[in-house]
């Protein structure tokens, strides 16, 4: 028997979590709500991290997801630092660290990703951080203050962020990557070799093609990072982004269906396979309906919010497919920002000029718009979600073509 009931419970303490319940007072929900998050915090937005957060340009609070005067003037409960143990989607009860066990009419699990370890001999060191929370980030810029030497581990967004942040703070930056040029498996060569040479300008030193053998240090912190290519680079701090899996632990114990992806199977309403229990954010993998069915897992802020507003009007009842386009955004400390939708590839078409440094690139695959990345040209961006959507086929040349209103196509 639980000890209490509640009629939406929310599980995990992010984005898509919170984004839900604001969605589900501004939709007209009545019932109670009840939040549930492991961490200290309210829910806040990652992305500062590894940009302002980190430069200790803006604060915690200015993170929040909502204001925190907003979950009691919602009256929706919120329970920080409680994790949910365990739950049951048939007898419709959660068991949370609190030794509590709550009944809900319909839940959400929304529990994000955690970061990947890597194993390597030394990686216990001192000085070798990760990045998912505020306190990395903290530990991070307290760390960095008595360095000057900075490692950063892998060629994707993370590193290439932090790697800007902390170049923009006065320190000399490697970052060591497998990929040859940054960001080329997310975007492609050449627009990975536009950041990577941003990079470059700003003096962060680039070593790809390469991977960690072993870190080193005579004492308790890390002294230098001993790539396989042999080359040793020395340092006083190390940060890895090497990627993130999805946390379907919880999933996984209530018996729940996984994907191929690693997450959450869902249909295209965000439902598990257990009725009346969505899943939204890092680990929902789920079939969207703006890519012809394809099985999706996207570990993007914007994708979280969405589909936790999605999630909100099917706890409602409404019934409505997630259709939204998938977009992404990453800033390069304050030297450049690009925007993407998608996901998808193809061959790069490219409108504007990545000398210029404002430009598009345009993904197409067998005449369809799969994709598009801007630097500098946000509304381009309305247009590919419209190919995207209409599985569009307009003339690559047209695309290019900076003549050509890409409305009329
Ligand atoms: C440093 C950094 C920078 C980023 N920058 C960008 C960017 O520029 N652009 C972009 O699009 N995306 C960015 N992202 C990715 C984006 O932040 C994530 O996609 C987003 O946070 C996912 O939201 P979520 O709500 O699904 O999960 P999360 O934000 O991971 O939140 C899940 C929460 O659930 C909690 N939880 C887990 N299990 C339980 C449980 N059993 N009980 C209770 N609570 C639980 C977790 O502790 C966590 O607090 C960045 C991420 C990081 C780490």
């Amino acid at each position: 028997m639980a000890d209490r009931s509640v009629d939406f419970l929310l599980i995990g303490g992010g984005v898509a979590a919170a984004s839900c319940a604001r969605r589900l007072r501004e939709e007209g929900a009545e019932g109670s709500i009840l939040l549930v998050g492991r961490e200290q915090e309210p829910p806040y937005d990652r992305p500062p991290l590894s940009k302002g957060y980190l430069r200790g340009e803006s604060s915690r609070e200015d993170a929040q997801v909502v204001p925190s005067g907003w979950w009691e003037d919602n009256g929706v409960e919120l329970l920080t630092r409680t994790s949910a143990m365990s739950i049951d989607p048939g007898g419709r009860t959660v068991k949370l660290s609190t030794k509590e066990e709550v009944g809900f009419g319909k839940a959400l699990l929304a529990t994000g990703a955690n970061v990947r370890r890597l194993r390597a001999d030394g990686g216990d060191l001192d000085g070798i951080h990760y990045l998912r929370a505020f306190g990395n980030s903290d530990a991070i810029r307290a760390d960095v203050e008595q360095a000057e030497r900075v490692v950063l581990v892998g060629g994707s967004y993370i590193g290439t962020e932090v790697a800007a942040s902390l170049t923009a703070m006065g320190k000399r930056c490697t970052l060591l990557m497998q990929e040859e040029v940054t960001l080329e498996r997310s975007f492609g060569r050449e627009v990975g070799g536009f950041f990577q040479a941003l990079l470059e300008q700003h003096g962060v030193e680039v070593v790809g093609s390469d991977e960690l053998e072993r870190f080193e240090g005579s004492g308790e912190r890390v002294e230098s990072l001993v790539p396989k290519g042999g080359r040793e680079l020395a340092c006083e701090c190390v940060v890895v982004g090497a990627g993130v899996m999805p946390d379907v632990m919880l999933a996984r114990r209530a018996g729940l269906e996984l994907g191929e992806r690693g997450g959450v199977e869902c249909d295209s309403r965000l439902e598990t396979s257990a009725s009346g229990v969505f899943a939204a954010g890092d680990i929902a993998e789920y079939e969207s309906v703006v890519h012809g069915g394809a099985r999706l897992r996207i570990e993007h802020w914007d994708v979280a919010r969405a589909h936790g507003e999605t999630a909100a009007r099917n706890l409602l009842g409404h019934d409505v497919a997630h259709e939204e386009v998938p977009y992404f955004f990453s800033d390069v400390a304050d030297w450049s920002s690009m925007e993407y939708v998608g996901p998808g590839s193809g061959e790069p078409v490219i409108r504007g000029s990545l000398d210029d440094g404002e430009f598009t690139v345009f993904y197409v695959d067998d005449g369809r718009v799969t994709a598009a990345l801007t630097v500098g040209r946000s509304g381009d961006l309305d247009h590919a979600r419209r190919f995207i959507r209409e599985g569009g086929r307009p003339m690559t040349h047209s695309l290019a073509d900076e003549g050509t209103d890409l409305a009329g196509l």
